[in-house]
């Protein structure tokens, strides 16, 4: 029989929290009297964060193992859970405990109330440097201006999808994902609900800065053409100032002043012309990549089936 709740766990290298993970999601699963299932997919862990999921498989066949080739990165990592998991309702939490798993009951209230994207906003967020918190925010504020889908403000990849929105999520099989901008794309009965986001059980943080970045440019990229319309504006500023300058340039010539000789002037328009236009081809460049990542078609995650075992996709 299938679950009702699936709850999807990314881990990579989180063997201290596991343990305390498993305890207390199963304390809140097992408050809901429903049947249950928590896919641990093991994002290419070194620690021995893939021995210990297999162990706590073992010993209760709810936690279902999807053990991935090597790293694959986090989104990836979410998106194979999705695929693997088969409840009703589908829970995405991280493994460090900073999303709180007694959260999760607040978001099934949600949707038993017939909505089906209940997503947790972090109204505080405890534990994290002021460098994180400061460039999140910048981030979540940024996408929200430049991108064509309104991605609700500081929530994370914490949420509770239905089985109906996850079946739409399985059939987008984009390579550069950005989940929670994916998940509001679709539309459905969406809702929010607030919490506070804990510190970290241990362990530290597996999204250094570059990965930030990395994700920040994946959702920019897939749900905005500005990058690419910049280019114009700036083409157009660029016109715009040099034809306003052309008359200035012959009254001060004509009245005699000596403005403007020498080859500093030339150089630096040179230069600055030079760098706007690498800016632009570099910008393209992000983007064609990326069409020639989506060409390429390969799978997107690559799972070890002989250690994953038991763990079958939902179609299957
Ligand atoms: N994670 C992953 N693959 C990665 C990086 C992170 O599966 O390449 C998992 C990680 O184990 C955790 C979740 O993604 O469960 C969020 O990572 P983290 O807590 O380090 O991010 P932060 O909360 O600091 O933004
Ligand atoms: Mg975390």
């Amino acid at each position: 029989m299938l679950p009702t709740f699936s709850v999807i766990v990314p881990v990579y290298n989180e063997i201290g929290c596991l343990q305390e993970l498993y305890d207390r999601l199963s304390k809140v699963l097992d408050s809901t009297n429903e049947s249950w299932e928590i896919v641990m997919v093991d994002d290419g862990s070194r620690d021995g964060s893939t021995e210990k999921i297999l162990a706590l498989s073992a010993a209760d066949k709810r936690v279902r193992p999807v053990i991935f080739a090597r790293n694959f990165g986090h989104q990836i990592a979410v998106t194979a859970g999705l695929d693997y998991s088969k409840g009703q309702a589908v829970v995405i939490i991280d493994a460090d405990l900073q999303d709180p798993p007694e959260v999760i009951l607040d978001l099934i209230n949600k949707w038993k109330e017939d909505y089906q994207v209940v997503f947790a906003v972090r109204a505080e967020r405890e534990g994290e440097t002021w460098f994180k918190k400061i460039t999140a925010s910048m981030f979540y504020r940024l996408i929200f201006r430049i991108t064509d889908v309104k991605i609700p403000l500081d929530t994370g990849d914490f949420r509770l999808l239905d089985r109906s929105v996850v079946n739409v999520m399985n059939q987008m099989r984009e390579r550069h994902r950005f989940l929670r901008g994916m998940s509001a794309w679709i539309g459905f009965k969406q809702i929010g609900v607030s919490y506070k986001r804990a510190s970290r059980f241990a362990g530290s943080t597996k999204y250094p800065f570059k990965k930030m970045l990395m994700l920040a440019l994946n959702a920019i990229t897939s749900f905005s053409y500005f990058p690419l319309q910049m280019a114009t504006y700036l083409g157009f500023i660029a016109a715009g100032l040099s034809i306003l300058a052309i008359p200035v340039v012959m009254i001060e010539r004509l009245a005699g002043d000596q403005a403007f000789i020498g080859q500093a002037t030339t150089l630096i328009a040179v230069l600055f012309l030079g760098g706007v236009q690498l800016i632009c081809l570099g910008i393209l460049g992000e983007y064609i990549g990326r069409v020639y990542d989506e060409v390429k078609g390969r799978p997107l995650y690559i799972v070890n089936e002989k250690m994953s075992g038991i763990s079958e996709k939902s179609g299957e």
